[in-house]
């Protein structure tokens, strides 16, 4: 029995999970970690850093080398990476086509989940990611597994994208996620995949009200069981 609760969701890149996630924790009052976040900061580095990513040495000793810290306001993640706040930077496409390559890396991903790990150690948390019911918490009592139509899902992000960056188009994005989602699906460690135990959820055709009505009647029962 455990007197906390770990709400895990996963998913396709660009399906809605960190709006789920900010939402049901906001709700719930628990603290939201986006765990691409982390992935995204690492990603920032190394790109700065010019850091080998086929060359052990230099991983490691760039890790070693990156502080990564979140501050919550209002639900949206602040991320900071060594005294420096990339929340925007870490948004934008050149991030964006590095991650997953990054992500792939055992030493980054053995990082960034003793991390995890240690915040979800006494708190009530929802963390979203590719890993988190699978291998971050694999013993978290409520696990969702969220997907949608991939051009939905690449249209949902180009509008997000726009404002800030007129020239992109939705091929770019589209051709973004779907790449992102194949190195994700298959890479040799903890590729993303649903836990036996985590709820489907296809928000294609679901508002984002819709969505946490559903997820608050799976979560809810739980937390008189703390
Ligand atoms: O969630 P987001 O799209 O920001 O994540 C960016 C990337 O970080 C993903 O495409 C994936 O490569 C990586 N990631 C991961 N494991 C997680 C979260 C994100 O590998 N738990």
């Amino acid at each position: 029995m455990s007197n906390h609760i770990i709400v895990a969701i996963d998913g396709y890149s660009s399906c809605g999970k960190s709006t789920l996630a900010k939402a049901l924790a906001k709700e719930l009052n628990f603290i939201y970690v986006d765990s691409g976040a982390m992935y995204r900061a690492v990603a920032l580095y190394f790109l700065r850093n010019h850091t080998d990513l086929n060359n052990h040495e230099d991983v490691v000793d760039a890790l070693q080398n990156i502080h990564l810290n979140f501050h919550s306001r209002d639900y949206q993640t602040h991320i900071i990476l060594n005294d420096e706040e990339v929340s925007y930077e870490i948004r934008q496409m050149p991030v964006s086509e590095n991650v997953s390559s990054v992500s792939a890396i055992h030493e980054v991903r053995r990082e960034m989940v003793r991390q995890q790990q240690r915040m979800g150690r006494s708190k009530n948390i929802v963390m979203d990611g590719r890993d988190i019911g699978t291998a971050v918490f694999p013993d978290a009592p409520v696990k969702f597994f969220m997907t949608a139509d991939p051009i939905v899902r690449a249209e949902r992000r180009y509008k997000e994208l726009l404002p800030q960056n007129p020239e992109i188009t939705l091929e770019e994005v589209f051709e973004n996620l779907a790449h992102r989602d194949y190195q994700d699906t298959t890479r040799a460690e903890s590729p993303l995949v649903r836990a036996e135990d985590a709820i489907i959820l296809d928000n294609t055709d679901l508002t984002p009200d819709e969505q946490l009505m559903f997820a608050l009647s799976k979560v809810e029962p739980l937390l008189n069981t703390i």
